[in-house]
């Protein structure tokens, strides 16, 4: 008789990552049989010929004997100074390295600082679109999502009063994700003012996924919460991945911000759950101080001529020359995310449409209803290729919406 099958947690039905999903293993199939594809579903720069600055490489190389042991489970000590000296910077004052967590990625530290805080049925606001790790870490945490619109009539800019309205005896935290990761939203200081009054007033942890917190274009600035949190309990998040361009040394960090009672509790629960899992990756740890402290590598290529800027030019364009096609441009992150208008849009499917892109035109789109939004008529393309393949991707992309609005 063969063994019975294996059950697995039940709430994992209720998971999804579409951005390596079904439409992704297609494409490796395709691959596998000789194609050529353009493979825009994953905000990762090393696939796309960026490489991580060479003085951050250095830091490593030298590092690499000192590597051997585990190091602290909040980190390298020299890497955790750093840190706080770089936050205390930005204006948070109670930044210190006891405060600072150095995970495997924000993504480890997402799912940690969820198993801390949260009990079976407690709520997390998060945003729609969001990035849909945080979603699954909730959720797989025995926490419930609830989701506040960032609609794009409203530049998908939350409302804070319909945030507030969401807020119950079981709502634990806010999640923030700005510059905004699917959208490219960059948050107004006003609208984080509020936001963080709200946490005030409803004793609510502020969790700030910033990991795009210095890729802006335009005049975009970013704010980042914490310094106008103050007292209010806030987890900043950021890392090497995207600002830095070295995803796969799985760096990510998140400093604890806010009044020392209010949040001891919480830092004795990140602290023991860091020290169950020993301690994060550490070559990349050494080099974090050098990321900080170095030269600035991304401004360059935000700024016009520059590399991401020129990526992020093609698409508006693009977009403004389609018969299709509608944007909210993006101030600042990675990505953008269209939405299909008019005839094409009648009945429009976007799992359908990516579906029908890869097989016909050979590119690989994030479906908008991926990042957790009620609607069906958006997806997400990254802005890491070179300007000339995003104005060849979007040559495709209107061939299948002329297909599909019956021209
Ligand atoms: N948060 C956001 C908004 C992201 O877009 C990503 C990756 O794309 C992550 C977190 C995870 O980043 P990492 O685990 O590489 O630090």
């Amino acid at each position: 008789m063969p063994p019975a099958s294996l059950k697995t947690r039940e709430r994992l039905s209720e998971v999804r990552y579409e951005i390596r999903g079904e439409l992704a293993r297609r494409a490796r199939e395709l691959e596998a049989q000789g194609r050529t594809l353009i493979k825009l579903n994953i905000g990762n720069p090393g696939a796309f010929g960026f490489r991580a600055p060479a003085h951050l490489q250095r830091a490593i190389v030298d590092g690499i004997d000192q590597t051997d042991p585990y190091t602290h489970q909040q980190g390298l000590p020299a890497a955790r100074e750093a840190l706080a000296a770089h936050y205390r910077g930005r204006g948070i004052p109670d930044a210190h390295a006891e405060r600072v967590f150095i995970g495997n990625g924000v993504s480890e530290l997402i799912d940690l600082s969820l198993r801390a805080l949260l009990n079976p049925g407690d709520e997390v606001l998060l945003p729609s679109p969001d990035y849909p790790l945080w979603s699954a870490a909730t959720i797989l945490n025995d926490g419930r999502p609830v989701y506040y619109r960032c609609l794009p009539a409203n530049g998908f800019l939350p409302d804070p009063d319909e945030i507030e309205a969401l807020v119950s005896s079981r709502t634990r935290a806010i999640v923030l994700i700005n510059p905004n990761n699917p959208t490219g939203a960059n948050y107004p200081r006003e609208l984080i003012e509020r936001i963080v009054a709200i946490a005030a007033r409803h004793g609510l942890l502020l969790l700030c996924d910033e990991i795009y917190d210095s890729i802006l274009y335009d005049t975009a600035r970013f704010q980042p919460v914490a310094p106008i949190a103050g007292d209010v309990p806030c987890l900043s998040f950021s890392g090497l991945s995207k600002v830095h361009r070295a995803c796969g040394w799985r760096v990510g960090w998140a400093v604890l911000s806010g009044d020392a009672l209010a949040v001891r509790e919480f830092h004795h629960a990140m602290d023991l759950l860091g020290a169950l899992r020993l301690c994060a990756n550490v070559p990349g740890q050494f080099a974090v101080e050098a990321a900080l402290q170095g030269p600035n590598t991304i401004d360059p290529l935000c700024a016009p001529e520059g590399r991401l800027y020129e990526a992020r030019r093609a698409v508006v364009e693009s977009v403004a020359a389609s018969r299709h096609l509608d944007l909210v441009e993006p101030a600042g992150a990675l990505y953008a995310f269209p939405s299909v208008t008019g005839a094409a849009a009648e009945g429009f499917d976007d799992h359908r449409f990516a579906l029908e892109l890869l097989e016909t035109e050979n590119v690989l789109v994030v479906p908008g209803s991926s990042f957790n939004v009620p609607y069906r008529n958006h997806f997400r393309v990254t802005l890491l290729p070179q300007p000339d393949e995003l104005r060849e991707v979007f040559r495709r992309i209107e061939r299948v919406l002329d297909r599909m609005a019956g021209d």
